[in-house]
């Protein structure tokens, strides 16, 4: 007997059941393009050069010990953090009106933002996500206590941006309503707005007084450049608005399991910034007390050092580069095995994912005939596949689509 018999079973996560599903299929054949991790050509995970060396230099250093770290964890990795989505020039760190604590990489930083509003903002409690989007952001705010409330994002018929939609929608909600906004390499649909496109969201933003809440997870890994993956919330920060930020190390250092990340809050005035932090590290307090101190002593020992920040850039290019070949890769092979259709929006999406279109049947033919996992939304990691498997796949999606 137990007093929690009635505890409802929850659902399987859709990700992680897709990974249980692929362990147990016992075929030589079988691909695992649902999780969103980087592989190697070889299908291994990978870890980064840089952060092996850094690591090496933690381990070695008599100095580095097993203490607590701060609430608000290592301050030097939060400057570093900070700089590396605003730009070292940028305004608002100069000024001191940021609020940056390190958190447990995106997901955490997302969860404490989402606290610091429900208990502190002063407008509408509520948060404006695309559709579609990461499935976590929507009950991460939930949990938080806020209301949610979609924009169109996607539009299936161009497999591109529904960009008048997406103003409209955002138009339509209440002033001073939470938006947020992917910064890059946009999950799952890999469709990203262009700088003209990014400027006019700017503009309704601003006469909405909306609050943006930026989720950075793919600094560095659409483009290959740190910077260039930067522009769409410097674009917003340098207008002088006030603004989260949700930065994650997972993908870009390769560091998923350390959990690194940062939560920004970038307020109008310096003296707002102290209370803002103060209250975010109590919200840490409460929900864990403190981050973990291993990863995040990685990411500042790469991040502080131009060596190793130089032997970072070229690895995250030369991630960003294979999954660019194997797009290519994958569209040659569908025109080369003759799958009917346009799949050059395999070649358009940006980041780790493409958004195939296939629909939930033929995703279903993929898993049960031809043995390759992939989301129910049509969405396959570009991380996942190498050039061996290039021709497979499309015979794979051919198959499927006819
Ligand atoms: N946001 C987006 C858009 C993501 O794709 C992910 C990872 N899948 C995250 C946040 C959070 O990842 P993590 O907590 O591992 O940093």
């Amino acid at each position: 007997s137990s007093r929690f018999l009635d505890v409802p079973q929850a659902p399987p996560d859709a990700i992680l059941g897709i990974s249980e599903a692929f362990k147990a299929d016992t075929s030589p054949d079988k691909m695992n393009l649902g999780v969103g991790a980087y592989r190697t050509e070889e299908g291994k995970p990978l870890v980064l050069g840089a952060v092996r060396e850094a690591e090496r230099r933690v381990l070695a250093d008599p100095t580095e010990n097993k203490e607590y770290l701060n609430m608000g964890g290592i301050p030097e990795f939060c400057k570093l953090a900070a700089a590396l989505a605003f730009g070292k020039g940028s305004a608002a760190l100069q000024e001191g009106r940021n609020a940056t604590i390190q958190c447990l990489s995106g997901t955490g930083s997302l969860r404490v933002g989402g606290e610091f509003l429900s208990s502190f903002y002063p407008g509408p409690k509520l948060v404006l996500i695309p559709t579609p989007s990461w499935a976590n952001h929507k009950a991460i705010f939930k949990r938080c206590g806020m209301q949610t409330q979609e924009y169109r994002y996607y539009k299936p018929e161009t497999r591109g941006l529904d960009y008048e939609g997406m103003l409209e929608d955002i138009r339509a909600a209440p002033d001073g309503a939470v938006l947020l906004l992917h910064a890059c390499a946009h999950n799952p649909t890999g469709v990203d707005p262009t700088p003209e496109q990014w400027k006019g969201i700017l503009e309704v933003t601003q006469s909405k007084k909306l609050l943006p809440f930026f989720d950075s997870a793919y600094q560095g890994f659409a483009s290959g450049d740190l910077d260039r993956d930067g522009a769409s919330l410097r674009m917003f920060a340098d207008t002088g608005m006030e603004m989260l930020l949700a930065q994650s190390f997972a993908k870009n250092m390769g560091l998923y399991g350390e959990r690194v990340g940062a939560l920004s809050v970038v307020v109008g005035d310096a003296a707002a910034a102290k209370k803002v932090e103060s209250q975010l590290k109590i919200t840490a307090r409460q929900m864990y007390s403190n981050p973990p101190r291993h990863g995040a002593s990685i990411a500042t020992r790469i991040l502080g050092d131009p060596a190793l920040m130089d032997q970072w850039k070229q690895e995250l290019k030369g991630m960003a580069d294979r999954i660019h070949t194997m797009r290519q890769g994958l569209y040659d092979a569908l025109q080369e095995v003759g799958a009917p259709g346009d799949w050059t929006h395999i070649l358009k999406q940006i980041g780790m994912f493409s958004f195939t279109g296939l629909t939930r049947p033929q995703v279903e033919n993929m898993t049960n005939k031809w043995h390759v996992y992939m989301t129910f939304d049509g969405r396959i990691s570009m991380a996942g596949l190498s050039s061996g498997k290039c021709k497979y796949l499309a015979e794979a999606i051919k198959d499927s689509v006819e």
